[in-house]
């Protein structure tokens, strides 16, 4: 029940600063926060504005902090849904959900909307499971009824990520609602020692751990995978009572990372 809440809008702090490496996506990105730290001038230059950006990518590599990042550069409200907490809901409260989070996006405008896992309400309609399929058609529905509804001068930007664009209902990608897409990597050697940096910033390292070795020996991590390593190291050091995370601690947690993604079955090989 908690989940079928109207969150309010969340202030964040995050910038682009936050975010290490996905230079083309933190680009594009910026010209949505100009867009939104002064909507109207904008207009008046009759630059167009996507309503909708669509960011494409596997697990953990930065779209939700991306999302995060132009709120928190642009100063604007940030309100989120995720797909799945669609599922479990009547039918009818989705759909309920969908359009109260555009009224008080566009109250609050400049605003962004983020939807998460936009494929779990977003995938093809008329397969014919029946069921809980009325209700994720129906949410689906109202969320394109929302994108048609509002011109894009209003100052509301939505943001949607998906690692499965391949399932998603075309209607959604149609000219004014999501048909802007920006596609994140997994990072490179280079990016994945700037994420560990970004990370290892609040954690408390021995003097001869190289965060360019740990990138090395790291290929295929996301940069979930990277910060879930560094956070696993500090709780092995703390299980030994040491005074900072040492290389051995390092090394543990990361055949325990990698043993979870194999588990999964993705990425490594
Ligand atoms: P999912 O598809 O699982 O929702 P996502 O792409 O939205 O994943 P995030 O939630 O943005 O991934 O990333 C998870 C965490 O991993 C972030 O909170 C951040 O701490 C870290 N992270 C991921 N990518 C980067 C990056 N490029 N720079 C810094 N930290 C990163």
């Amino acid at each position: 029940q908690s989940k079928a809440k109207l969150q309010d809008a969340e202030k964040v702090n995050t910038t682009f600063e936050d975010v290490a490496g996905l230079e083309g996506a933190k680009t594009e990105l910026q010209e949505i926060v100009g867009f939104l730290k002064n909507p109207n001038q904008f207009d008046s230059l009759g630059g167009e504005i996507p309503k909708g950006l669509l960011m494409v990518g596997p697990p953990g590599t930065g779209k939700t902090l991306l999302a995060r990042a132009v709120a928190g550069e642009a100063r604007v409200p940030f309100f989120t849904i995720t797909g799945s907490d669609f599922m479990e809901m009547f039918v009818g409260v989705g759909a309920k959900r969908v359009r109260d989070m555009f009224n008080k996006a566009k109250e609050k405008a400049p605003s962004i909307i983020f939807i998460d896992e936009i494929d779990s309400i977003g995938r093809k309609r008329g397969a014919g499971l029946g069921g809980g399929h009325d209700e994720r058609e129906q949410t689906l529905n109202q969320l394109l009824a929302e994108l048609d509804g509002f011109e894009p001068n209003e100052g509301v930007v939505v943001m949607a990520a998906t690692n499965r664009p391949d399932i998603l209902d075309k209607a959604l990608l149609r000219p004014g609602r999501f048909d802007r897409q920006i596609t994140v990597h997994l990072p490179t050697q280079e990016h994945r020692e700037e994420i560990l940096e970004i990370h290892a910033k609040n954690k408390k390292l021995s003097d001869d751990i190289d965060l360019g070795e740990i990138a090395r020996s790291t290929p295929g991590f996301s940069g979930a995978d990277l910060q879930n390593l560094l956070n696993e190291a500090a709780l092995i050091a703390a299980r030994y009572k040491r005074k900072a995370v040492e290389q051995q601690d390092i090394d543990q947690a990361r055949d325990k990372v990698m043993m979870g993604l194999k588990r999964e079955g993705i990425r490594l090989s």
